[in-house]
């Protein structure tokens, strides 16, 4: 049974419930986790904030030495991590234990480092005796809502920089994945102090709690539209911050000069990555008129020979599976679409071409296996095409023209647009997007920031 973790001890929801959790590559029930009611939130947020007391007058050179032996002790237990992240999402192991899980541990050890560099603009007079300065405080009690696409990266991404900042965290995982984040955290207890990072395991309603909960200063999520927007509704009633991760819908411009080679290969894999259960997924692909043809077949032959996990659960594949069915009479199914004849959640890759911008399946995040192409004619065509959605996280161009790239680094309307390369990460770099995407950034110097409040101070001569 999977608990939350209060005070850095496992402990059964008060509720007494349960939820079955299901491996998706095989479709059968493989444990259970707690399943919490208001109450626990409640314990949760409580120990959170007789934590904060203290942790927030730590050093960062002292949360930074704890952090760094926390990645430590997350590294020594990488291959049990591994198994819980595989049991609960069906990801290739490979993948999980040699990628998604030691890029997450760089995480921890990048705010590690990170919280330690003073940064402020300069003390000074800028009134006539009076000196004034600025304090990065932390904000207080996080309440922070992850989703089930990367359980233990989104896990890290919220909690580390939390932290780092001397904020303490109430963390609740997916409740299709809750696995790897309580270990991590029942693991973290031999560091963290006790209340520093909470798990409280359950769903929606659980998340809701947190949002609602007074005694949370800030709402973290990553997840969909509805989920953020009710996020952040609940957290306007006290006007606690908010900060939202809430999916993409990428667009992949590919110029009539761009390398055809390189291009496919890396969109293909961008696309089809963690089965396109990822908010950067390159599944808008729009191709120059004289290349299209050429892009589809090569898009097409790359799916026949792609192989893909599941997806997370029967519901998020039907899901897929309905947006498919609205693809118009003048779009083409040119590869996959089917669900194959095994165990487990999984879709063919797909590739639907002849789209158009309107069409549905152009102006939903997909979120699952699937590239949909359009043709443009011109570059202000592309542009045009490559903004006219609501998502704004991440956009790709490929060419080998400079002077054809750079009017798009400034015109897309996407929080990471990139050349040559899709969606490039790294722990210093920062991720988030604009518009229904959401506000707020993970990663890099603006996530730790983001855990922050700036506080003006004064002193009269
Ligand atoms: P979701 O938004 O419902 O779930 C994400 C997290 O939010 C989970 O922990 C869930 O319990 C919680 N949650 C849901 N409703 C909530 C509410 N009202 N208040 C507080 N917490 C709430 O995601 P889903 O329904 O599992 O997936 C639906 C779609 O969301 C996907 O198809 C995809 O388009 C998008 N999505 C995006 C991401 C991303 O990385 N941005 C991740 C997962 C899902």
């Amino acid at each position: 049974m999977i608990h939350n973790i209060i005070r850095g001890r496992a402990v059964p929801s008060s509720a007494g419930g349960h939820r079955d959790l299901i491996n998706p590559a095989t479709a059968t029930v493989h444990g259970r986790a707690t399943e919490s009611g208001p109450t626990d939130v409640d314990d949760a947020v409580g120990a959170a904030q007789e934590a904060f007391a203290s942790w927030r007058l730590t050093t960062p050179a002292d949360r930074s030495a704890l952090m760094l032996r926390a990645a430590d002790i997350l590294e020594s237990h990488i291959e049990e991590l591994t198994d819980l992240e595989v049991t609960d999402t069906g990801k290739p192991r490979d993948a999980t234990r040699d990628e998604e899980i030691p890029a997450s541990i760089d995480v921890v050890r990048f705010f590690a480092g990170a919280c330690r560099v003073p940064e402020g603009r300069s003390t000074a007079e800028y009134l006539d005796g009076i000196t004034s300065g600025i304090r990065r405080e932390p904000v207080g009690v996080c309440g922070q809502i992850a989703p089930w696409n990367y359980p233990f990266m989104m896990a890290v991404w919220k909690w580390a920089p939390a932290v780092a900042a001397g904020n303490t965290v109430v963390l609740k995982p997916s409740e299709l994945t809750p696995s790897s984040t309580s270990r991590m955290a029942e693991l973290l207890a031999d560091v963290l102090p006790p209340g520093v990072l909470n798990v409280v395991c359950g769903g929606p309603d659980v998340g809701a709690a947190i949002a609602a909960h007074p005694g949370v200063a800030m709402v973290s999520l990553t997840g969909s539209p509805r989920a953020g927007r009710a996020v952040a509704h609940a957290a306007a009633d006290r006007f606690a911050r908010v900060h939202l991760e809430l999916g993409g819908n990428a667009p992949v411009i590919v110029f009539d000069d761009a390398d055809l080679d390189a291009t496919v290969e890396q969109v293909a894999f961008a696309a089809y990555y963690n089965a396109g259960q990822d908010c950067t997924a390159a599944s808008r692909v729009l191709a120059h008129q004289t290349v299209y043809d050429d892009v589809v077949a090569r898009l097409a032959e790359a799916a026949r020979t792609t192989a893909t996990g599941p997806l997370i659960s029967a519901a998020q594949r039907d899901r897929v599976v309905a947006l498919l069915a609205t693809a118009p009479p003048h779009a083409k199914l040119v590869a996959g679409g089917g669900v194959p004849d095994r165990d487990g959640f999984y879709l063919e890759p797909t590739v639907v071409a002849g789209l158009r911008q309107d069409d549905e399946l152009v102006q939903s995040e997909i979120f699952g296996p699937v590239i949909t192409v359009q043709s443009f004619r011109t570059d202000d065509d592309a542009l045009a095409m490559a903004n006219g959605v609501e998502q704004g996280l991440t956009a790709s161009v490929w060419t080998r023209s400079h002077s054809r790239a750079l009017p798009f680094l400034r015109d897309l309307d996407f929080g990471a647009v990139s050349v040559n390369s899709h969606a490039p990460m790294g722990s210093e770099l920062p991720h988030g997007g604009f518009g229904s995407s959401g506000y707020g950034k993970d990663l890099g110097i603006y996530g730790l920031d983001d855990y922050t409040r700036v506080k003006h101070i004064a002193h009269a001569w």
